[in-house]
């Protein structure tokens, strides 16, 4: 990747960071995750219809990396159907361990976080939201 690129990037996660999308939580499925090796603290929920994923909202406190991916997450895979977000959700995992994917361009603003695999303690932070979307997707919602 170039420094362009790079500074592109860090911007994108800088503006989710700092102006996250669909933050506040309306009391969806939902799924409680935590990643204790940053302090990393998130709720996810889905609104799902149909077959396809209405609405995504997060909640939450952490680093910049996790709380950016969150709302990147709630936008890139609302509306999608299910199948297509548990897809891309498993593409995103790939990139992000550093793997070459097809099709990259799927993945659209989350293709931000492909030079998080050069940072292998940052994995967890870029993965947890999308690992509680996962969750609801396959009908694994908290209890309460
Ligand atoms: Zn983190």
């Amino acid at each position: 990747m170039n420094n362009d690129i790079e500074n592109l990037y860090r911007q994108v996660i800088m503006d989710h960071y700092k102006n996250p999308r669909n933050k506040g939580l309306k009391g969806y499925p939902h799924v409680h995750i935590k990643n204790p090796s940053c302090g990393d603290d998130i709720t996810i929920e889905a609104k799902i219809e149909n077959g396809i994923i209405k609405e995504i909202n997060h909640q939450g406190s952490g680093c910049s990396i996790c709380c950016s991916s969150a709302s990147v997450l709630s936008e890139v895979l609302k509306g999608k159907s299910v199948d297509e977000a548990k897809g891309l959700i498993q593409k995103y995992y790939r990139m992000i361990k550093g793997e070459k994917i097809d099709d990259e361009e799927d993945l659209e603003e989350a293709l931000v976080y492909e030079g998080v695999s050069k940072f292998p303690a940052r994995i967890k932070c870029a993965t947890v939201s999308w690992k509680a979307l996962e969750k609801i997707l396959n009908g694994e919602p908290d209890e309460e």
